[in-house]
């Protein structure tokens, strides 16, 4: 994998960051809140690799199920930038739309199988 040194916000603008990490293989993911969001995530990367520049205190978590997951959305506008993994809980994925310059669209994508992650059914 690629790691390059990346750019993203939020859809307002107030949460900014910076990750270094791959972007490809991306992958959405068939749990219910992914379902729902329908976001293309980057491969996980260590939580050392983010850095939260701006907007912090803007992001609300939000969290369901076994609530190990961590996913953040900026209270303002509601997109969702990032979360901390259910599998690995050191490692986070990036909301590949949020990032400067990459189409998400352009990218070959997998679906991850979060929903077999799920302990309560239909969660
Ligand atoms: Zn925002």
């Amino acid at each position: 994998m690629n790691t390059e040194l990346l750019r993203g916000s939020c859809h307002c603008g107030t949460v900014k960051f910076e990750v270094r990490t791959a972007v490809v293989p991306a992958a959405r993911c068939n749990c219910s809140l992914c379902r729902r969001k329908g976001a293309l995530m980057t491969p996980a990367f260590a939580a050392a690799e983010l850095m939260i520049l701006q907007g912090e205190e803007a992001l609300t978590l939000y969290q369901f199920n076994t609530r190990t997951a961590k996913h953040y959305f900026c209270k303002h506008c509601g997109i969702y930038p990032f979360h901390k993994t259910r599998t690995d809980p050191r490692l986070w994925r990036v909301n590949v739309g949020c990032l400067d310059g990459i189409d998400p669209y352009t990218l070959e994508a997998g679906v991850a199988n979060g929903a077999s992650l799920s302990l309560v059914e239909e969660a």
